[in-house]
């Protein structure tokens, strides 16, 4: 297969692209490389790409590239570009959310529409469903509860509206909380590593008891290939199935790296209480099934080898 990664760059994409490499396909990468977080970071996980056959890499932002000549020949879509992060998203940085995660995906849904490809991968988030109960399944309304929520939904939304339009054959992937080797720095477990590690102490928002149903990052790559691969369509939750609070995630890290220096900070708006996904719809669809146990997952982070 022939694929076009967007966000290649970035935490999932570069680990997506290792994936795609390693069972065969020929990936074209595209970032744009924004300073969410040190560029530095993405070049370190470009580099693990670079020399790997069957990989090509664009430097181009999405809003403003020539995208057509970057789908030549690809028969396969995964769109992870986009602005991440929740808290950050309120206020004045509205419209660079707006920007790379909803125009940003129109924009290329657009170019893919007189280009048809086999399947149109979309990387939604845990985010569009807010305050739902759990396990959620995708029947739930989404009801996001914070700015990045909305974007990522409308991006959804546009996937589904290309499908049901044009006969797009997209996926949305609802990927709730991912962690792993490279996981952005301002994501809890790189920052609970850090912390263990005497670096910055780790802020706590709110009471702990908060629940994220936690990722493992190549179950969500190898989930998201299995899914271009299947004939599925749609919309499907991607969890690891085991929620825990945040307590214990910092208990685990302490547990397997060692100390955590906490800072209680109060939970801001926006942040979700639980999430945890009902995954019988990716199950059935494509197989799914996360494999890697959270303290398997930390301890691949703690030694950084994916
Ligand atoms: P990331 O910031 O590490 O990766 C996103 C990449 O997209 C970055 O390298 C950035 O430079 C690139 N990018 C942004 N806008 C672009 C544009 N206009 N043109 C080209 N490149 C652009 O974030 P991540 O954690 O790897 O997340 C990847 C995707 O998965 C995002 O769309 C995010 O919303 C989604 N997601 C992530 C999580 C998670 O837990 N990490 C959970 C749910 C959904």
């Amino acid at each position: 297969m022939r694929a076009l990664v967007t966000g290649a760059a970035g935490f999932i994409g570069s680990h997506l692209c290792a994936h795609l490499l390693a069972a065969g396909d020929t990936v074209v990468g595209v970032d744009s490389f924004t300073d969410v977080y040190d560029p530095a970071l993405k070049e370190r996980n470009l580099r693990t790409l670079t020399p790997r056959p069957g990989f090509t890499f664009h430097r181009a932002d999405l809003l403003t590239a020539d995208l057509g000549p970057l789908l030549d020949g690809a028969d396969t879509v995964y769109h992870l570009a986009g602005q991440p992060g929740v808290r950050p998203s309120w206020g004045a940085e509205f419209p660079v959310y707006t920007a790379r995660n909803v125009l940003a995906t129109q924009a290329l849904l657009e170019t893919v529409r007189t280009r048809p490809v086999g399947k149109f991968v979309y990387a939604s988030s845990s985010s569009v469903y807010g305050d739902a109960p759990t396990p959620t399944p995708e029947t739930a309304c989404p009801r996001p509860v914070s700015p990045y929520g909305i974007t990522k939904l409308a991006g959804e939304h546009l996937c589904e509206l290309y499908r049901t339009a044009y006969g797009l054959p997209t996926v949305s992937l609802r990927l709730f909380t991912v962690y792993g080797p490279r996981q952005r720095p301002d994501m809890a477990f790189a920052r609970l590593l850090d912390a263990a590690r005497g670096g910055a102490p780790f802020p706590l928002y709110g009471d702990g008891e908060q629940t994220r149903d936690f990722t493992y990052v190549l179950d969500v790559v190898t989930a998201m290939r299995d899914a271009a691969r299947s004939r599925f369509t749609g919309v499907a939750n991607l969890g690891g199935g085991s929620p825990v609070s945040m307590k214990q995630a910092v208990a685990a890290v302490e547990y397997l790296v060692g100390p955590v220096e906490v800072v209680s900070r109060p939970a801001g708006p926006g942040d979700a209480r639980h999430t945890g996904a009902d995954i019988t719809l990716a199950r059935r669809a494509f197989g799914f099934h996360p494999r890697t146990a959270l303290h398997d997952g930390i301890t691949a982070m703690a030694g950084e080898s994916p």
